[in-house]
């Protein structure tokens, strides 16, 4: 299919690449130049892209970047012509997504939301899954990318319906990494070894694929981003506008809030949000150590 790819960030990069290497022919932008795919056309802006594509693929921040490439300057809405498909697997508020949808529905282009779960490695080998919102003709249509990029999709519902999943998902994570990271920092508190707790942990009720995920680049202290923590903390916003719009409380993700606030205010938004980890070590005065 002719595809054009609006984003080269950690997760854009290689979904773009695996386009790519299925055969499709793809355009893709980036909004700082400099970042390529190889054997993908590099294009001037969002238009230049999106000129003749059967879809445009975006995976960029946040829910004013995609209304930017889409209907900003140079945005994409200039190329746009009838039986065109709009995907969108960037983590976005559910009800701009719902407006985005209606302004291309009106010049007869259709739009999924297809946000994912699985991060840079999953990005990387082509394994993502991927959560969507829109009718089923149009994802059917979708399906050889959707092949391309990852190993599973979820149809959620209606266009909105990917993007509310994936707000509920990204808080069970935020909730269940905070409840491994506080209990790793009483662990070396209280003299527990962490090579005899993670298999114990792996073993129980208490495991998790967030914690198969990132305890080995805790126990390496490597905290560089595979996500980083500022699109951690815009998902927990994005989370808890939601709850409110639906007036819904959410004690647990409001007290992580708070800790992903101080690290912010630490200079950690770069980071992996792993690294609230080195928060709660400060506070208890204690580093949670294992062999690399
Ligand atoms: P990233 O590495 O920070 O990349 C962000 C991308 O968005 C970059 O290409 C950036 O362009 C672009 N961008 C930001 N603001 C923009 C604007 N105003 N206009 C145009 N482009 C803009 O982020 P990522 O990890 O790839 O994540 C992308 C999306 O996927 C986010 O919504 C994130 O929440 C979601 N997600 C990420 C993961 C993960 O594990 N990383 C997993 C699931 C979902 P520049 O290069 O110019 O900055």
């Amino acid at each position: 299919m002719r595809v054009a790819f609006l984003g080269l960030g950690i997760m854009g990069q290689s979904m773009a690449a695996n386009l790519v290497k299925a055969g499709h022919e793809v355009a893709v932008w980036n909004r700082t130049p400099g970042k390529e795919v190889e054997g993908a056309r590099i294009a001037a802006s969002p238009a230049d892209a999106a000129k003749g594509v059967e879809v445009i693929w975006m995976c960029v921040s946040d829910t004013k970047a995609v209304e930017s490439v889409l209907y900003g300057e140079n945005g994409a809405e200039a190329s746009l012509e009838p039986g065109m498909i709009i995907a969108d697997s960037s983590t976005i508020s559910p009800s701009a997504t719902v407006r985005f949808a209606q302004r291309a529905k009106a010049r007869g282009v259709e739009y999924v939301d297809a946000p994912v779960t699985g991060s840079k490695i999953a990005a990387a080998n082509g394994s993502l899954i991927f959560m969507v919102g829109g009718d089923d003709a149009t994802i059917a249509r979708l399906q050889p990318l959707f092949q391309a990029m990852g190993k599973q999709i979820f149809h959620m519902g209606e266009t909105g319906k990917g993007q509310a999943t994936k707000l509920v998902m990204n808080l069970q994570i935020a909730l269940i990494y905070e409840g491994f990271a506080e209990a790793v920092t009483l662990a070396a508190k209280l003299g527990v070894d962490l090579e005899k707790l993670l298999p114990l942990v792996q073993a129980s009720m208490v495991r998790s694929g967030v914690v198969e995920y990132k305890a080995p680049f805790l126990l390496k202290r490597d905290f560089s981003p595979n996500f980083p923590l500022r699109l951690m903390l815009k998902d927990i916003h994005l989370a808890l506008d939601a709850a409110r719009e639906a007036r819904v409380r959410l004690p647990g993700l409001e007290a992580v809030e708070e800790v992903y606030d101080v690290a912010a205010e630490e200079g950690q938004s770069d980071l992996d949000y792993a690294a609230t980890l080195t928060l709660l070590e400060k506070w208890a005065g204690v580093e949670v150590k294992g062999a690399a």
